[in-house]
């Protein structure tokens, strides 16, 4: 048992508490450091797993609008700020805006399925002074392709990910969303991503949302779960650090062999997410529905909305009313898991891996 990991995992526990704590008494909260703009659900591509594609937008926020919020979020120290989408290039002022985050000292990053990342989008990249840039890899040349319904993607991403590492972006990480479709090709994707010297991997699963749900199963197996975690046991931090997205949060037995960091859900705690139009919920993947919107920046500030809103999270409603999480001998380590994830069944690391509780 790793003991500075034993330590980590208590601290975010106690954070929890003091925001649970603190919202019973109905006091102020820390504020966030974490901020996502969904920023457009416009794309150039068309994956069959894409959770953008869950809603529809006429009206973008503008320019003027979304700076309106970096200039509230920037009274917040080491706070970051980062854009997804849809894809963010597809916003022709999405470099301004990140630039002008970055003058108001915030960190900046964009999750990007890197199509339209040639050498003069990398310059300016380098010019706007962006802290990091993900990109999205599903598999090698056809079966990426197949998944991003594109033949020229692969070609473009590994360009994307070279002139990145051109302009020595600060930190580039390369993204995959793992499926039965392409789990086979895990050990190859492994050793392209060495091969591109990539020094960061985030994988992820997918989540019931958008396209997802209507497509037939593409949830990894229980075996394949199993697979996965043995994986990055072995292979983590010899040439790459590999990290498991956190819509998995707790990884029962197998989280410190997994993970570097613990992880809980951060919504309400340490992150929320600006939605295209305005509306402010948790995080990019939660669907922009009653249910999950906490407010709008354009009827009220984004730090109001923080201190008024998120209170279910803060008040563990979803431990307190599922029944088999109330009864969780985890379930101050774990809070229920993926808000997401619970729309499709799939929040219980214990249901996915089917290993006993
Ligand atoms: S039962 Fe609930 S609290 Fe327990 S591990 Fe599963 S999702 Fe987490
Ligand atoms: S709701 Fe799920 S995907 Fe969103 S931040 Fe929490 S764990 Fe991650």
């Amino acid at each position: 048992m790793k003991l500075t990991y034993q330590i980590d995992k208590f601290a975010v526990i106690f954070k929890r508490k003091q925001f649970y704590k603190r919202t019973k008494r109905n006091e102020e909260v820390e504020l966030p450091k974490f901020f996502a703009w969904d920023c457009t659900r416009r794309c150039n591509l068309h994956c069959e797993h894409c959770g953008a594609s869950k809603e529809n937008y006429n009206e973008e926020l503008s320019t003027n609008e979304i700076k309106k919020v970096i200039d509230d979020i920037s009274k917040i120290k080491r706070c970051f700020f980062g854009a997804t989408g849809g894809e963010p290039f597809m916003r022709g002022d999405i470099l301004e805006v990140l630039s002008y985050a970055k003058s108001k000292g915030l960190g900046t990053g964009i999750a990007s399925n890197g199509f339209l990342i040639d050498e003069k989008k990398a310059d300016d990249i380098k010019n706007a002074k962006i802290d990091s840039i993900q990109i999205s890899l599903d598999g090698l040349e056809e079966t990426h392709n197949k998944i991003r319904n594109n033949l020229k993607s692969f070609a473009r991403i590994k360009n994307a990910i070279k002139n990145l590492q051109k302009i020595k972006i600060p930190v580039l990480s390369v993204a995959t969303t793992l499926t039965p479709h392409n789990f086979h090709e895990l050990d190859k994707i492994y050793d392209l991503l060495i091969e591109l010297e990539v020094k960061r991997w985030r994988i992820s699963v997918v989540m019931p949302i958008g396209r997802a749900v209507d497509s037939e199963s593409l949830l990894l197996s229980s075996e394949q779960f199993k697979n996965l975690f043995e994986f990055i046991n072995l292979r983590n931090n010899q040439k790459m650090h590999i990290y498991v997205g956190e819509n998995i949060p707790f990884l029962a037995d197998q989280e410190e062999f997994v993970r570097d960091e613990p992880a809980l859900c951060p919504v309400g705690i340490t992150a929320c997410c600006i939605g295209v139009n305005g509306s402010v919920r948790g995080c990019p993947e939660q669907p922009d529905t009653p249910e999950f919107t906490e407010g709008n920046i354009r009827q009220d500030s984004i730090l109001n909305i923080w201190q008024k809103g998120f209170k279910k999270y803060r008040l563990n409603e979803i431990i307190n009313s599922d029944e088999k999480c109330h009864n969780c001998k985890d379930k101050f380590k774990c809070y229920g898991g993926c808000s997401v994830m619970r729309i499709g069944g799939n929040n219980c690391i214990y249901e996915l891996t089917k290993i006993n509780q």
